[in-house]
């Protein structure tokens, strides 16, 4: 049993200020779902990080990280542990030439930007990505065949027992949607490197890729993004689609009309919904085709999922 009052304490003597308890996470994700977690911690350095999870190692507890929200379905009992938040309070960026040292809790976006303002090619077309730096290596997350892997130089961060680690770019095997060397890594920041190019075209291609996800993607309705990854051969969407389950509610859970790849939360959606959606939509899929649908979004607080 953990004794919660004295980490509480410690976590306070690390890191004044950043601790906060019962804190309610669904305002903290795209899918405007998820109950509170039991302490929520917000470092504000890369150093107290290092700390924060020192402690909790000690205390043999492991922390939940949340970076933007955008790719995660939290139970709706929420998180009974701690939640080691890298967002706004570890943010921002420095340009060196025509590489660039990264905050993990900088906005995707925010940053795209900037590089492109300055007239870098390599990340544009990840525009409209939602969420933060450390979540978008933590996932590759890509689109339009680009990948956060394309860029990236270094990676830097802790282990969970407060060690620090900082991996080269050739040490880090990205796949589609994945990149093993991090799974147990806390990024805080990165450095990535960009391609000199005419502002003005980098500009257009960024605009025409957040036009492009406006008119396919129903960003009127909270969502995790595609809740499969794309199965090799497929496209789940497709699938989703041929097994008539397009438009299907339950509850106050819907797959997307305009894409079938989304579950969106029509308003009011809990977890358990949404979560029962997914599985109905892959037993579907698996039913008629034999694919095995395999899920992009993270789960956290579920009893029977630890991931
Ligand atoms: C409308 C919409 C469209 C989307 N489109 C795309 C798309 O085109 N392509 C794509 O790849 N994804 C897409 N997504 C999914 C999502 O935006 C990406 O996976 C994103 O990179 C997740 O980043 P995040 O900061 O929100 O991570 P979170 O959702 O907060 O976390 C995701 C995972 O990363 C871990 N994590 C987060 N931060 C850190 C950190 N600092 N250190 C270690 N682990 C961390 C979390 O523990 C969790 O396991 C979309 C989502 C939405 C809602």
């Amino acid at each position: 049993m953990s004794d919660w009052s004295r980490i509480e304490e410690r976590l306070l003597a690390v890191a004044p200020g950043c601790v906060r308890r019962k804190v309610l996470l669904a305002p903290f994700t795209s899918y405007n779902i998820g109950g509170p977690s039991r302490l929520f911690v917000e470092p504000t350095s890369e150093d107290m990080v290092g700390e924060v999870l020192t402690v909790l190692d000690e205390e043999g507890v492991e922390p939940f990280v949340l970076g933007g929200g955008s790719n995660l379905l939290i139970a709706d009992d929420g998180w009974d542990g701690v939640t080691l938040h890298i967002g706004h309070n570890l943010s921002g960026w420095e340009f060196d030439g025509t590489e660039a040292e990264v905050k993990a809790g900088t906005i995707l976006l925010d940053f795209i930007r900037e590089v492109v303002q300055l007239g870098l090619g390599g990340m544009e077309l990840m525009a409209g990505i939602p969420g933060g730096l450390g979540g978008a290596l933590r996932m590759n997350a890509g689109a339009f065949g680009h990948e956060i892997e394309g860029t990236v130089v270094k990676v830097r961060g802790y282990f969970p027992d407060g060690v620090p680690v900082a991996l080269g770019r050739s040490a880090i095997e990205f796949g589609y949607r994945s990149a093993p060397e991090l799974q147990k890594v806390i990024i805080t920041s990165a450095r990535f490197s960009f391609k000199p190019e005419d502002a003005n075209v980098l500009k257009t291609r960024m605009d025409d890729v957040l036009l492009l996800r406006a008119e396919k993607q129903p960003l009127e309705y909270p969502s995790c993004g595609s809740v499969f990854k794309r199965p090799p051969g497929y496209y789940a969407g497709a699938l989703i689609q041929e097994v008539g389950m397009k438009g299907k509610v339950h509850g106050n859970a819907q797959v997307s009309p305009r894409h079938a790849g989304f579950i969106v939360n029509l308003g009011g959606a809990t977890a358990k919904e949404i979560r029962e959606l997914m599985t109905i939509v892959s037993d579907k899929v698996q039913e008629r085709f034999g694919v095995e649908l395999q899920r992009e979004v993270k789960f956290v607080g579920f009893d029977d999922v630890r991931e």
